[in-house]
């Protein structure tokens, strides 16, 4: 089921840097009204399957699973995507180094992707392709960021599954727990490539 393997994930992301303490979440929609959050404040390299909360898409905490366990503001983003998406099955938020190096390449809303063949994970097949990120800026108040997703979103859709939240981390959506896994990997894997190329003096 689901919560083992966003268990497993937070594992592996644990391993790899993007979920040290207790940051970041993974979701998995559990039907078409509800998905299954990361509680807030659990560590995420030593989670089980009781460490989740079933939220609705109105915001409704449904279900809590352990009975101390409280939903983490960043509920508002995963809430949001899955609104957004109607294909959206998991939603993935880590907070990686590479990502937050990245998302002060530029001041703009939007970073230019340089067209490595790992896009074609994410869907995308086409030759040298033009590949934009979407960034939003990091508020306190994290449903004012998922307010201005919702709200850039609606009038344009992504090029990819995936945005930045400046000096905060990424977040990514795929139809599966598996996919959202791999999007992460595929993202940490080019933000790492941007950070590499930039500190050697390539693009
Ligand atoms: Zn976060």
């Amino acid at each position: 089921m689901s919560r083992e393997q966003m268990v497993e994930h937070a594992r592996l992301f644990y391993d790899q840097g993007t979920m040290v303490g207790t940051a970041g979440n993974l979701s998995a929609r559990a039907d078409d009204d509800s998905f299954w959050i990361t509680a807030s404040g659990r560590q995420k390299g030593q989670l089980s399957t009781g460490d989740f909360i079933r939220v609705g898409l109105n915001g409704d905490v449904v279900e809590v699973g352990a009975s101390d366990n409280k939903p983490s503001a960043e509920t508002s983003i995963h809430r949001i995507v899955y609104e957004l998406f109607e294909d959206a099955g998991a939603c993935y938020h880590v907070h990686s180094i590479h990502a937050n190096l990245v998302s002060n390449m530029t001041d703009g809303n939007q970073l230019e992707l340089p067209p490595l063949e790992m896009l074609k994970g994410f869907g995308i097949w086409e030759q040298d392709p033009l590949i934009q990120i979407e960034i939003f800026e990091n508020h306190l108040d994290v449903p004012r960021i998922a307010r201005e997703i919702q709200l850039r979103f609606a009038h344009k859709s992504p090029q990819l599954a995936a945005l930045l939240i400046r000096n905060h981390g990424v977040t990514v959506w795929g139809r599966s727990t598996e996919e959202a896994k791999v999007y992460i990997e595929l993202s940490e894997y080019i933000f790492r490539y941007m950070t590499l190329a930039k500190q050697t003096g390539m693009r």
